[in-house]
Protein backbone atom coordinates (compact mmCIF):
# COMPACT_ATOMS: atom_id res chain seq x y z
CA UNK A 1 0.00 0.00 0.00
CA UNK A 2 1.03 3.55 -0.81
CA UNK A 3 1.70 4.76 2.70
CA UNK A 4 4.48 6.74 4.67
CA UNK A 5 6.07 3.66 6.59
CA UNK A 6 6.09 3.21 10.43
CA UNK A 7 9.77 3.83 12.00
CA UNK A 8 10.28 1.52 15.29
CA UNK A 9 8.46 0.07 18.58
CA UNK A 10 10.30 0.33 21.75
CA UNK A 11 9.72 -1.56 24.94
CA UNK A 12 11.65 -1.49 28.37
CA UNK A 13 11.12 -3.73 31.37
CA UNK A 14 12.72 -3.46 34.99
CA UNK A 15 11.89 -5.80 38.00
CA UNK A 16 9.91 -8.64 36.68
CA UNK A 17 10.67 -12.41 36.77
CA UNK A 18 9.20 -12.93 33.00
CA UNK A 19 11.04 -9.37 32.08
CA UNK A 20 11.41 -11.97 28.19
CA UNK A 21 8.51 -13.04 27.71
CA UNK A 22 6.32 -9.33 28.56
CA UNK A 23 8.76 -7.89 26.05
CA UNK A 24 8.20 -10.11 23.91
CA UNK A 25 3.92 -9.60 24.42
CA UNK A 26 4.82 -6.18 24.04
CA UNK A 27 6.46 -5.88 21.16
CA UNK A 28 3.71 -8.08 19.53
CA UNK A 29 1.12 -5.10 20.34
CA UNK A 30 3.46 -2.70 18.85
CA UNK A 31 4.38 -4.97 15.66
CA UNK A 32 2.54 -2.41 13.36
CA UNK A 33 5.66 0.41 14.09
CA UNK A 34 7.98 -2.24 12.18
CA UNK A 35 7.68 -6.00 11.23
CA UNK A 36 11.90 -6.05 9.04
CA UNK A 37 13.58 -7.18 12.33
CA UNK A 38 12.74 -7.81 16.43
CA UNK A 39 14.85 -8.44 19.40
CA UNK A 40 15.10 -8.35 22.84
CA UNK A 41 18.19 -8.00 25.67
CA UNK A 42 17.69 -9.28 28.55
CA UNK A 43 19.94 -9.18 32.08
CA UNK A 44 20.26 -11.47 35.11
CA UNK A 45 23.08 -9.03 37.02
CA UNK A 46 25.47 -10.98 35.05
CA UNK A 47 26.34 -10.54 31.46
CA UNK A 48 23.60 -9.60 29.15
CA UNK A 49 21.81 -12.31 26.57
CA UNK A 50 20.41 -10.86 23.42
CA UNK A 51 17.89 -12.46 20.80
CA UNK A 52 17.64 -10.93 17.57
CA UNK A 53 16.39 -11.84 13.92
CA UNK A 54 14.72 -10.78 10.72
CA UNK A 55 10.85 -10.29 10.54
CA UNK A 56 7.57 -11.07 12.57
CA UNK A 57 7.91 -11.45 16.43
CA UNK A 58 5.45 -14.47 16.65
CA UNK A 59 7.83 -16.13 14.15
CA UNK A 60 11.21 -15.44 16.32
CA UNK A 61 10.83 -16.61 19.77
CA UNK A 62 10.37 -20.00 21.06
CA UNK A 63 11.05 -21.85 24.24
CA UNK A 64 14.63 -22.51 23.83
CA UNK A 65 15.33 -18.63 23.36
CA UNK A 66 13.42 -17.60 26.37
CA UNK A 67 15.41 -19.95 28.70
CA UNK A 68 18.21 -18.48 26.99
CA UNK A 69 16.89 -14.70 27.68
CA UNK A 70 16.84 -14.92 31.78
CA UNK A 71 16.56 -12.03 34.07
CA UNK A 72 14.56 -9.04 36.21
CA UNK A 73 14.82 -6.80 32.98
CA UNK A 74 14.86 -6.39 29.43
CA UNK A 75 14.65 -4.33 26.25
CA UNK A 76 13.28 -5.40 22.99
CA UNK A 77 12.39 -3.60 19.85
CA UNK A 78 10.82 -3.79 16.27
CA UNK A 79 11.97 -2.32 13.27
CA UNK A 80 11.33 -0.57 9.75
CA UNK A 81 14.90 0.97 9.10
CA UNK A 82 14.62 4.68 8.68
CA UNK A 83 18.61 5.39 8.84
CA UNK A 84 20.59 2.48 7.73
CA UNK A 85 20.27 0.05 5.60
CA UNK A 86 17.91 -2.88 6.54
CA UNK A 87 19.27 -6.27 7.82
CA UNK A 88 20.25 -8.35 10.58
CA UNK A 89 23.21 -6.11 11.08
CA UNK A 90 21.16 -2.90 11.96
CA UNK A 91 18.46 -5.27 14.04
CA UNK A 92 18.35 -3.90 17.57
CA UNK A 93 18.83 -3.77 20.54
CA UNK A 94 22.20 -3.08 19.76
CA UNK A 95 24.95 -4.57 22.41
CA UNK A 96 28.44 -3.32 23.46
CA UNK A 97 30.87 -3.73 26.04
CA UNK A 98 32.79 -0.76 27.20
CA UNK A 99 35.06 0.89 29.56
CA UNK A 100 31.93 2.01 31.41
CA UNK A 101 30.65 -2.24 31.08
CA UNK A 102 27.99 -3.64 29.03
CA UNK A 103 24.83 -1.50 27.62
CA UNK A 104 22.09 -2.32 25.07
CA UNK A 105 20.08 0.13 23.17
CA UNK A 106 16.71 0.48 21.42
CA UNK A 107 16.11 3.50 19.75
CA UNK A 108 12.95 4.81 17.47
CA UNK A 109 13.71 8.39 15.95
CA UNK A 110 16.52 9.45 13.33
CA UNK A 111 19.00 11.69 14.25
CA UNK A 112 19.37 14.36 11.78
CA UNK A 113 23.42 14.70 12.55
CA UNK A 114 24.44 11.17 12.84
CA UNK A 115 26.30 11.32 9.35
CA UNK A 116 28.10 13.99 10.64
CA UNK A 117 29.19 12.66 14.24
CA UNK A 118 30.03 9.16 12.35
CA UNK A 119 32.76 10.98 10.34
CA UNK A 120 34.20 12.78 13.04
CA UNK A 121 34.17 9.38 15.09
CA UNK A 122 35.37 7.53 11.99
CA UNK A 123 38.48 9.74 11.81
CA UNK A 124 39.47 9.45 15.35
CA UNK A 125 39.92 5.90 15.19
CA UNK A 126 36.25 4.22 15.69
CA UNK A 127 35.10 1.25 13.79
CA UNK A 128 31.19 0.67 12.64
CA UNK A 129 29.79 -2.51 12.81
CA UNK A 130 26.21 -1.15 11.30
CA UNK A 131 25.25 1.82 9.81
CA UNK A 132 22.50 2.22 11.99
CA UNK A 133 22.84 6.01 13.21
CA UNK A 134 21.68 4.59 16.88
CA UNK A 135 25.20 3.37 17.14
CA UNK A 136 27.12 6.75 16.91
CA UNK A 137 25.43 6.98 20.95
CA UNK A 138 27.38 4.14 21.58
CA UNK A 139 30.72 5.34 20.12
CA UNK A 140 29.96 8.46 22.34
CA UNK A 141 29.33 6.60 25.19
CA UNK A 142 32.26 4.26 25.38
CA UNK A 143 34.78 7.17 24.71
CA UNK A 144 33.14 9.49 27.35
CA UNK A 145 35.54 10.03 30.58
CA UNK A 146 32.66 11.12 32.62
CA UNK A 147 32.69 9.55 35.93
CA UNK A 148 29.39 7.47 36.13
CA UNK A 149 27.68 5.65 33.05
CA UNK A 150 24.63 8.12 33.75
CA UNK A 151 26.72 10.81 33.39
CA UNK A 152 28.56 9.26 30.29
CA UNK A 153 25.03 8.54 28.80
CA UNK A 154 24.25 12.01 29.62
CA UNK A 155 27.30 13.32 28.02
CA UNK A 156 26.63 11.06 24.25
CA UNK A 157 23.36 12.38 23.83
CA UNK A 158 23.86 16.10 24.53
CA UNK A 159 25.90 15.59 21.24
CA UNK A 160 22.99 13.89 19.14
CA UNK A 161 20.22 16.63 17.28
CA UNK A 162 17.05 15.01 15.86
CA UNK A 163 14.21 12.47 16.96
CA UNK A 164 14.96 10.43 19.49
CA UNK A 165 12.98 7.71 21.98
CA UNK A 166 15.67 5.61 23.87
CA UNK A 167 15.78 2.49 26.10
CA UNK A 168 19.59 1.14 27.66
CA UNK A 169 19.49 -1.47 29.51
CA UNK A 170 22.98 -2.18 31.56
CA UNK A 171 23.24 -5.17 34.20
CA UNK A 172 21.27 -3.26 36.84
CA UNK A 173 19.77 -0.63 35.24
CA UNK A 174 16.69 0.52 32.66
CA UNK A 175 17.30 3.98 31.13
CA UNK A 176 14.79 5.66 29.34
CA UNK A 177 15.54 8.88 27.35
CA UNK A 178 13.33 11.07 24.71
CA UNK A 179 14.39 14.03 22.97
CA UNK A 180 13.87 17.43 24.38
CA UNK A 181 11.60 18.12 21.41
CA UNK A 182 9.59 14.60 22.17
CA UNK A 183 9.28 14.07 18.07
CA UNK A 184 8.53 10.23 18.95
CA UNK A 185 6.01 9.03 21.51
CA UNK A 186 7.80 7.28 25.18
CA UNK A 187 5.72 6.43 28.05
CA UNK A 188 5.70 4.91 30.98
CA UNK A 189 3.86 1.88 32.97
CA UNK A 190 4.02 -0.24 36.22
CA UNK A 191 3.15 -3.77 36.91
CA UNK A 192 3.29 -4.51 40.29
CA UNK A 193 6.67 -3.36 41.27
CA UNK A 194 7.97 -3.37 37.93
CA UNK A 195 8.73 -0.52 35.51
CA UNK A 196 8.13 -0.67 31.71
CA UNK A 197 8.44 1.98 28.96
CA UNK A 198 6.94 1.74 25.83
CA UNK A 199 6.45 3.60 22.20
CA UNK A 200 2.73 3.48 23.07
CA UNK A 201 -0.19 2.51 26.02
CA UNK A 202 -1.56 -0.25 23.78
CA UNK A 203 1.93 -2.71 24.77
CA UNK A 204 0.61 -1.83 28.38
CA UNK A 205 -2.52 -2.86 27.68
CA UNK A 206 -2.05 -6.32 26.31
CA UNK A 207 0.42 -7.09 29.54
CA UNK A 208 -2.08 -6.04 32.07
CA UNK A 209 0.13 -3.07 33.33
CA UNK A 210 -1.25 0.30 34.31
CA UNK A 211 0.04 3.45 32.42
CA UNK A 212 1.51 6.55 34.52
CA UNK A 213 2.43 9.10 32.50
CA UNK A 214 4.80 10.15 29.20
CA UNK A 215 8.32 10.18 29.71
CA UNK A 216 8.71 14.12 29.19
CA UNK A 217 10.69 15.55 25.89
CA UNK A 218 14.23 15.82 27.47
CA UNK A 219 13.97 13.48 30.25
CA UNK A 220 16.26 10.55 31.54
CA UNK A 221 14.41 7.98 33.69
CA UNK A 222 16.25 5.41 35.22
CA UNK A 223 15.18 2.33 36.98
CA UNK A 224 17.63 0.64 39.35
CA UNK A 225 18.46 -1.15 42.43
CA UNK A 226 17.76 2.44 44.66
CA UNK A 227 14.33 2.43 42.54
CA UNK A 228 13.58 5.33 40.21
CA UNK A 229 15.12 8.79 39.32
CA UNK A 230 14.52 11.22 36.68
CA UNK A 231 16.93 13.83 34.96
CA UNK A 232 16.56 16.99 32.83
CA UNK A 233 19.63 17.28 31.61
CA UNK A 234 19.28 18.99 28.30
CA UNK A 235 17.86 22.53 27.37
CA UNK A 236 14.63 22.71 26.58
CA UNK A 237 13.76 23.27 23.51
CA UNK A 238 10.78 24.01 21.16
CA UNK A 239 7.93 20.76 21.18
CA UNK A 240 7.60 18.93 18.14
CA UNK A 241 5.28 15.68 18.56
CA UNK A 242 4.46 14.01 15.56
CA UNK A 243 0.94 15.03 14.36
CA UNK A 244 1.12 11.50 12.51
CA UNK A 245 1.13 9.76 14.81
CA UNK A 246 -2.19 10.69 15.12
CA UNK A 247 -3.14 10.37 11.94
CA UNK A 248 -1.54 7.33 10.64
CA UNK A 249 1.31 5.52 12.99
CA UNK A 250 -0.18 4.85 15.97
CA UNK A 251 -2.74 1.94 17.00
CA UNK A 252 -6.42 3.86 17.26
CA UNK A 253 -6.57 2.18 21.11
CA UNK A 254 -3.55 3.98 22.20
CA UNK A 255 -3.35 6.80 23.84
CA UNK A 256 -0.36 9.32 22.25
CA UNK A 257 0.88 12.90 23.39
CA UNK A 258 -1.85 12.36 25.85
CA UNK A 259 -4.77 12.31 23.53
CA UNK A 260 -6.83 9.34 22.77
CA UNK A 261 -5.21 8.17 18.90
CA UNK A 262 -8.87 7.49 18.35
CA UNK A 263 -10.64 10.04 19.52
CA UNK A 264 -8.79 12.69 17.35
CA UNK A 265 -8.59 9.88 14.29
CA UNK A 266 -12.72 10.24 14.65
CA UNK A 267 -12.16 14.20 15.03
CA UNK A 268 -10.82 14.43 11.83
CA UNK A 269 -13.00 12.99 10.37
CA UNK A 270 -15.98 14.98 11.38
CA UNK A 271 -13.85 18.61 10.41
CA UNK A 272 -13.06 16.82 7.35
CA UNK A 273 -17.01 16.15 6.78
CA UNK A 274 -17.67 19.73 7.81
CA UNK A 275 -14.91 20.84 5.29
CA UNK A 276 -15.37 19.37 2.90
CA UNK A 277 -18.82 18.21 2.39
CA UNK A 278 -20.50 16.54 -1.03
CA UNK A 279 -23.76 14.53 -1.57
CA UNK A 280 -23.03 11.04 -1.57
CA UNK A 281 -24.97 7.70 -0.36
CA UNK A 282 -22.65 6.13 1.25
CA UNK A 283 -19.31 6.40 3.49
CA UNK A 284 -16.98 4.02 3.11
CA UNK A 285 -13.33 3.53 4.75
CA UNK A 286 -10.66 2.39 3.41
CA UNK A 287 -9.81 0.09 5.77
CA UNK A 288 -7.99 0.02 8.03
CA UNK A 289 -5.98 3.31 7.93
CA UNK A 290 -9.66 5.26 7.18
CA UNK A 291 -11.99 3.59 9.37
CA UNK A 292 -11.87 6.48 13.16
CA UNK A 293 -12.09 9.14 10.23
CA UNK A 294 -14.61 7.76 8.71
CA UNK A 295 -16.83 6.95 11.34
CA UNK A 296 -16.38 10.67 12.20
CA UNK A 297 -17.52 11.79 8.76
CA UNK A 298 -20.41 9.43 8.34
CA UNK A 299 -21.26 11.07 12.05
CA UNK A 300 -21.15 14.65 11.10
CA UNK A 301 -22.30 14.19 7.54
CA UNK A 302 -25.34 12.24 8.00
CA UNK A 303 -24.23 9.54 5.22
CA UNK A 304 -24.41 6.04 6.64
CA UNK A 305 -21.45 4.08 7.18
CA UNK A 306 -21.03 0.79 5.38
CA UNK A 307 -17.55 -1.82 5.31
CA UNK A 308 -17.47 -1.48 1.04
CA UNK A 309 -14.09 -2.60 0.96
CA UNK A 310 -13.22 -5.81 2.43
CA UNK A 311 -9.13 -5.97 3.88
CA UNK A 312 -7.61 -9.29 3.84
CA UNK A 313 -5.26 -8.91 6.99
CA UNK A 314 -3.26 -12.30 5.78
CA UNK A 315 -1.09 -11.02 3.03
CA UNK A 316 2.18 -10.61 5.03
CA UNK A 317 5.32 -9.13 3.46
CA UNK A 318 6.66 -12.47 2.04
CA UNK A 319 3.59 -12.69 -0.12
CA UNK A 320 4.89 -13.83 -3.61
CA UNK A 321 3.55 -12.62 -6.80
CA UNK A 322 2.62 -15.14 -9.21
CA UNK A 323 3.59 -15.30 -12.75
CA UNK A 324 3.31 -12.83 -14.89
CA UNK A 325 0.55 -13.94 -16.65
CA UNK A 326 -1.80 -13.46 -13.76
CA UNK A 327 0.16 -10.91 -11.92
CA UNK A 328 -2.81 -8.39 -12.57
CA UNK A 329 -4.46 -8.50 -8.64
CA UNK A 330 -3.13 -4.91 -8.50
CA UNK A 331 -4.87 -3.78 -4.93
CA UNK A 332 -7.04 -6.54 -4.82
CA UNK A 333 -4.75 -9.36 -3.08
CA UNK A 334 -4.82 -6.59 0.22
CA UNK A 335 -8.65 -5.06 -0.65
CA UNK A 336 -12.15 -6.32 -2.09
CA UNK A 337 -14.62 -4.47 -2.83
CA UNK A 338 -18.30 -5.19 -1.58
CA UNK A 339 -20.82 -4.90 -4.23
CA UNK A 340 -23.87 -4.80 -3.25
CA UNK A 341 -23.00 -1.99 -0.94
CA UNK A 342 -21.54 0.11 -3.84
CA UNK A 343 -23.35 -0.43 -6.92
CA UNK A 344 -25.30 2.43 -7.89
CA UNK A 345 -24.31 4.81 -4.93
CA UNK A 346 -22.16 7.93 -4.43
CA UNK A 347 -19.00 6.92 -2.50
CA UNK A 348 -16.94 8.85 -0.36
CA UNK A 349 -13.56 7.10 0.50
CA UNK A 350 -12.01 8.05 3.50
CA UNK A 351 -8.59 7.56 3.87
CA UNK A 352 -5.61 9.25 6.18
CA UNK A 353 -3.49 10.17 3.50
CA UNK A 354 -2.30 10.49 -0.20
CA UNK A 355 1.33 9.61 -0.73
CA UNK A 356 2.63 8.67 -4.34
CA UNK A 357 -1.13 8.40 -5.49
CA UNK A 358 -0.50 5.63 -7.52
CA UNK A 359 -2.73 3.11 -4.35
CA UNK A 360 -5.60 5.49 -4.16
CA UNK A 361 -6.02 5.59 -8.33
CA UNK A 362 -6.07 1.85 -8.15
CA UNK A 363 -8.50 1.45 -5.50
CA UNK A 364 -10.83 4.55 -7.30
CA UNK A 365 -10.58 2.10 -10.01
CA UNK A 366 -11.94 -0.44 -8.38
CA UNK A 367 -14.72 1.06 -6.50
CA UNK A 368 -16.28 2.56 -9.93
CA UNK A 369 -15.93 -1.34 -11.29
CA UNK A 370 -18.07 -2.09 -8.43
CA UNK A 371 -20.55 -0.21 -10.02
CA UNK A 372 -20.25 2.98 -7.91
CA UNK A 373 -21.90 6.07 -9.35
CA UNK A 374 -19.95 8.72 -8.25
CA UNK A 375 -16.60 8.07 -6.08
CA UNK A 376 -15.38 11.41 -4.21
CA UNK A 377 -11.71 10.60 -2.19
CA UNK A 378 -11.88 12.59 1.34
CA UNK A 379 -8.36 12.56 3.01
CA UNK A 380 -7.83 13.07 6.87
CA UNK A 381 -5.08 15.53 6.87
CA UNK A 382 -3.14 18.05 4.56
CA UNK A 383 -1.55 17.12 1.31
CA UNK A 384 1.70 15.91 2.16
CA UNK A 385 4.15 18.30 0.41
CA UNK A 386 7.60 17.13 2.12
CA UNK A 387 9.56 14.68 3.43
CA UNK A 388 10.74 13.76 7.04
CA UNK A 389 13.84 13.54 8.66
CA UNK A 390 12.68 12.80 11.82
CA UNK A 391 12.50 9.23 11.44
CA UNK A 392 9.98 8.02 9.17
CA UNK A 393 10.36 6.90 5.86
CA UNK A 394 8.71 9.59 3.18
CA UNK A 395 9.66 9.14 0.04
CA UNK A 396 11.73 11.76 -1.97
CA UNK A 397 10.00 15.03 -2.51
CA UNK A 398 9.63 14.12 -6.12
CA UNK A 399 7.59 11.22 -5.44
CA UNK A 400 4.63 12.82 -2.91
CA UNK A 401 2.16 13.35 -5.53
CA UNK A 402 0.84 16.82 -4.28
CA UNK A 403 4.38 18.25 -4.04
CA UNK A 404 4.14 18.42 -7.57
CA UNK A 405 0.65 18.52 -8.56
CA UNK A 406 -2.39 20.96 -7.65
CA UNK A 407 -5.66 19.32 -6.66
CA UNK A 408 -7.52 19.45 -9.48
CA UNK A 409 -4.36 17.33 -11.06
CA UNK A 410 -4.32 15.10 -7.90
CA UNK A 411 -7.91 14.31 -8.64
CA UNK A 412 -7.65 14.05 -12.35
CA UNK A 413 -4.84 11.24 -11.81
CA UNK A 414 -6.71 9.27 -9.17
CA UNK A 415 -9.59 9.29 -10.84
CA UNK A 416 -12.20 10.35 -8.70
CA UNK A 417 -15.34 12.71 -9.31
CA UNK A 418 -14.08 15.14 -6.28
CA UNK A 419 -10.84 15.27 -4.12
CA UNK A 420 -10.98 16.85 -0.88
CA UNK A 421 -8.29 17.12 1.85
CA UNK A 422 -8.47 18.35 5.60
CA UNK A 423 -6.74 21.64 6.43
CA UNK A 424 -3.72 22.26 8.40
CA UNK A 425 -6.18 24.56 10.60
CA UNK A 426 -8.59 21.04 11.12
CA UNK A 427 -5.65 18.82 11.67
CA UNK A 428 -4.09 21.04 14.55
CA UNK A 429 -7.61 21.91 15.73
CA UNK A 430 -8.05 18.52 16.12
CA UNK A 431 -4.76 17.47 17.86
CA UNK A 432 -6.18 19.80 21.01
CA UNK A 433 -5.26 22.47 22.55
CA UNK A 434 -1.83 22.36 22.66
CA UNK A 435 -1.55 22.22 18.82
CA UNK A 436 2.12 24.63 18.66
CA UNK A 437 3.56 21.78 20.59
CA UNK A 438 3.35 19.43 17.58
CA UNK A 439 5.73 19.34 14.17
CA UNK A 440 3.92 19.28 10.85
CA UNK A 441 6.82 19.36 8.57
CA UNK A 442 5.73 16.60 5.93
CA UNK A 443 2.67 19.06 5.82
CA UNK A 444 4.56 22.61 5.61
CA UNK A 445 7.49 21.99 4.46
CA UNK A 446 8.54 24.16 7.63
CA UNK A 447 11.28 22.01 9.88
CA UNK A 448 11.76 22.57 13.74
CA UNK A 449 14.96 21.24 13.69
CA UNK A 450 17.71 21.64 10.58
CA UNK A 451 19.08 18.82 8.16
CA UNK A 452 22.21 18.27 7.14
CA UNK A 453 22.92 19.74 3.70
CA UNK A 454 23.45 16.40 1.78
CA UNK A 455 20.00 15.68 2.57
CA UNK A 456 18.52 19.00 0.17
CA UNK A 457 18.95 16.76 -2.13
CA UNK A 458 15.79 14.95 -1.11
CA UNK A 459 13.55 18.25 -1.33
CA UNK A 460 14.11 18.59 -5.33
CA UNK A 461 11.25 18.84 -7.41
CA UNK A 462 10.86 16.38 -10.16
CA UNK A 463 8.69 16.21 -13.62
CA UNK A 464 4.82 15.61 -13.16
CA UNK A 465 3.32 12.30 -13.96
CA UNK A 466 1.60 11.21 -16.68
CA UNK A 467 -1.95 10.60 -16.73
S1 LIG B 1 7.70 15.59 9.38
FE1 LIG B 1 5.67 14.63 9.52
S2 LIG B 1 6.08 12.44 9.86
FE2 LIG B 1 7.98 13.57 10.36
S3 LIG B 1 7.92 13.99 12.54
FE3 LIG B 1 7.03 15.78 11.53
S4 LIG B 1 4.81 15.33 11.43
FE4 LIG B 1 5.86 13.40 11.88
Amino acid sequence: MDKLREECGIFGIFGHSEAANLTYLGLYALQHRGQESVGIATSDGGPLQIHKAMGYVADNFDEATFTRLQGMSAIGHVRYSTAGESGMKNAQPILIDCAHGEIAVAHNGNLVNAQELRQELVSQGSIFQTTSDTEVLLHLYARSKAATPEAALVEAISAARGAFSLVFLTRDRLIAVRDPHGFRPLTLGRLGDAYIVCSETCALDLIGAEWVRDIQPGEVFIAGPDGEKSLHPFPPARLAHCVFEHVYFSRPDSYVFGRSVNEVRTELGRRLAREQPTPADVVVPIPDSGVCAATGFAEVSGVPLRMGLIRNHYVGRTFIEPQQSIRHFGVRVKLNPVKSILQGQRVILVDDSIVRGTTSRKIVKMVRAAGAREVHMRISCPPTISPCFYGVDTPQRSELIAATHSLEEIRRYIGADSLGYLSLEGLLASVGSDRQSYCSSCYTGEYPVSFPQNQAAYLQLALKLVE
